[in-house]
Parts: structure tokens; sequence; C-alpha cells
């Protein structure tokens, strides 16, 4: 039955590690009228959004802006620096990772694809879905790489499937203790603008990422961030690519213009997006969503529930992966979450299925709507049959209120 003329009472808890919940103050911005792409309004707005997004991803160099899911913007990376052939190493951190070298693969490129070398006596098939990149792995296998046949290294910098981080600064490290030359892409689709991420400082040559995020947009745009080495090596790549093109975007860019016509109300909301997150400050953005993870988390402990990510020092500050004991389908405590109490949480994606639900803490939420859909999973949990140790939500009641954001709400009278 299609349900699009459901409408309960109350905000529905979209509390999916993305698309995340969109503030009014954006959805607002974005219901202006759709102005004339080549009129000397949008030039302004153009040039304004081009200069912010660089200071969210922490560069001073160009942003290429797509409209298009993160999907295209993946592409664009590996198009824009790579020739068919060119050898890629990757690795295994979760699902969008694997989807990502399943992309490489078709568009031609020879990708190897490194992963965890340790044991899970849970998950045997997934070992390295509870961890992040090792680097010393990466600067092993690029030492070993004499030729210099290996063009880039692709790692994913907050796995979504899973809630784990993995420590970019310490894969560029690796590289450059290697004295490799190859390109460093990352995709940090869903850390942009929640985890701290710097793409000049960490050498990333050519950074992904998308709207639908932490910068608390709609899906529909998405983003490269390009060194001046992915610019020359740009130069002189072959892989097939028209639309994806940095060369043209980035000339037209130059007076705040697209080749194409861009998506103008999604940029309005880029536009409010960023005058958010800049004017709070970086720092405060990403302190607010450790808090909120840390809370998350107390609450999995209290549940006596296993947090996927094996290793507390990359714990997503994004999301959270909550591991079912075994015999509990995943997917039948989140169904339960949904119809009765509406919330939607993030399914267990590929060698997860059915085996852990994913809860966001990204976009428009607070301490009370955290709280509010912690409480959603607790009673759906014991719907479920679930045996909990004890109650999340008061676990995470109490982290909230002993420990106080880092920016009053208010100040006190
Ligand atoms: N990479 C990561 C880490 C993601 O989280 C996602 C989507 O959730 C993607 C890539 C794919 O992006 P999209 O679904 O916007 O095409």
């Amino acid at each position: 039955m299609l349900t699009l003329d459901f409408h309960p009472t109350g905000r529905h808890f979209l509390q999916i590690p993305g698309p995340s919940p969109v503030p009014d103050r954006i959805l607002r911005a974005m219901s202006l009228p759709t102005i004339d792409h080549r009129g000397p309004e949008f030039g302004a707005l153009g040039l304004k959004v081009l200069a912010d997004i660089k200071q969210i991803f922490q560069t001073q160099h160009p942003v290429v802006i797509y409209p298009a899911s993160g999907t295209g913007a993946w592409e664009a990376a590996l198009t824009n620096v790579l020739s068919p052939g060119d050898h890629v190493l990757m690795y295994e951190t979760g699902h969008f990772a694997s989807l990502w070298q399943k992309m490489a693969t078709r568009l031609g490129l020879k990708t190897e694809f490194l992963g965890y070398p340790g044991k899970d006596e849970h998950l045997p098939a997934a070992a390295g879905w509870r961890h992040g990149v090792q680097a010393p792995q990466i600067e092993e296998r690029l030492r070993a790489d004499t030729q210099h046949s290996i063009k880039a290294v692709c790692v994913v910098h907050n796995e979504t499937s899973t809630g784990v981080t993995s420590n970019i600064a310490a894969v560029r490290r690796a590289i450059d203790a290697s004295r490799h030359p190859a390109l460093l892409l990352v995709d940090t689709i869903s850390g942009l603008a929640s985890a701290d991420y710097r793409h000049d400082e960490w050498g990333v040559d050519v950074t992904v990422s998308g709207s639908q995020k932490g910068l608390m947009l709609p899906p529909g745009i998405s983003f490269n961030a390009v060194s001046p080495k992915a610019l020359a090596a740009s130069k002189t790549a072959q892989c097939p690519k028209a639309f994806w093109a940095w060369d043209d975007i980035i000339e037209m860019n130059k007076t705040g213009y697209w080749p194409y016509t861009p998506n103008t109300n999604l940029l309005y909301g880029l536009n409010e997006a960023c005058d958010m997150l800049l004017g709070q400050g970086l720092d405060v953005v990403f302190a607010r969503h450790q808090r909120w993870g840390e809370g998350v988390r107390a609450a999995v402990r209290a549940w006596g529930l296993e947090i996927q990510c094996a290793d507390p020092a990359l714990y997503s500050p994004v999301l959270t992966g909550v591991m079912m004991p075994e015999g509990v389908d995943a997917d039948a405590v989140r169904k339960i979450i949904y119809d009765r109490f509406d919330c939607s949480l993030g399914t267990g994606l590929g060698k997860l299925k059915g085996r852990m639900f994913r809860i966001g803490h990204l976009g428009d939420c607070n301490d009370l709507t955290l709280l509010a859909a912690l409480s959603g999973c607790e009673m759906g949990l014991k719907l479920a049959g679930v045996k909990l140790a004890g109650s999340g939500v008061q676990a995470a009641m109490d982290h909230f209120s002993s420990h106080a954001a880092v920016v009053p709400l208010r100040k006190a009278a």
C-alpha cells in the first residue's frame, strides 16, 4: 500500500545516518523562487557558496559542486585523475568502501582491496567492518611497489555502514613515509561538517562529499575538493568523462556560474547551511557531534548491547552501529520502532544485513530529540523481546545532564 498520504501527528524521527533532518531555516531558504541561473543574482550566490564550502572542507583550493548524489562525486573523483587500467589501492572498511571499489572496477581500473588482517568471532566474514583503515598496511604495500604502479589510494573517512572512522592523517603519513607518489582520494560523504576533516592539512588530493549528511541539506548535490596535485593529474588522465570533467566547471565557477543548469534551490540551502555552520564555528559543530555520540553510546552500553565499532579511538561522531544479540533480526526490531513510534533507523547494509541497526546523530537534532529517538529504540527493543541490561535512555539522560554542551543554548539568568 502506498502511504504517501499518511501524516501522523508530530515530526517523524529521521534517525538514519543521512539523509539527515533538515533545519527549518534551510527549508525556508530553499523555498525562495528559483532564479535565472545565468542572471546577476545567481553569480553572487555561486561565488558565495563556492567560497564558503572551501572553509567547510578546510581548503584553499577549488571545490567542485555537482547536481548529483554522492555516487556521482565518487565517479568524478576517479575519472578526473585516473586512466583506464590504472592500479588503485582501496581498503575494505564496510559497505561504502566496497561499493566504491566495485565502481572503480566497473570504470576499468585495476583495484586492489586491502582488508583488516585480524579476526572477529562474531563477524567472521566482516571482521574489517569493525575497524578503520590500518595505515601501516598501506605503508607496507606502497613500499613494496617500487615501480610506482599504484596511482591512487582510496579510503572512506566515516564508514556510514558501521559507524567507524579512519585516521586520514595517518594514511597521509603512511604514503609520505613510503615516499610513494600515489594520490590520496578520500570519501567523507557522511563525515563532512560533523566530524573534523582537513583537506589541505591532511594532504588529501580529492575529497568526495555530499549534501544530505552533516550539511543538513536534502540529497542532490555532491562535491570534489581538489588539490593542485590532483588538478595537475587531471590534465593527463584518460578515463572518459564529460559531465564530471573538472576543467570547464572550475573555469566557469570563477565568475560564480556553471556550464550546465545547477541545482539553484539546493544552493540556496547550501548558502544557509554554510552560514549556520561557519557562524557557529566548525570546532563547536564537531564537539556537539562528539557529545551526542557519547550520549548515544552510553545508552547502547547500558542496554548491554555491543557497539559495532571495535576501536574506541575511531567511534564515529555521526552515527552509532548497534549490534543485535545472536538470533535477533535487527530489521524486525527496526520495523517495530518504525511502525509503533514513527522513528526510522539505519538498516544493516551488505554483510551486516539483519545483524545491526544504525542510529544517526547528525543534522537537525538536539539532546531531547536524541533522547526521544533512544526511548523509541528502548521500547522497540523490549517489544521485540531483546533482553536489556538496563535503561539506555536513563544513561543518556545522565550523560547529557552531567556534560554541558560546549556552547550553552541560553545564558543562565
Ligand atoms: N559513501 C558513503 C560513506 C555514504 O554514506 C554514501 C551514502 O550514504 C555514499 C558513499 C553514496 O552516496 P549517495 O547515496 O549520495 O550516492
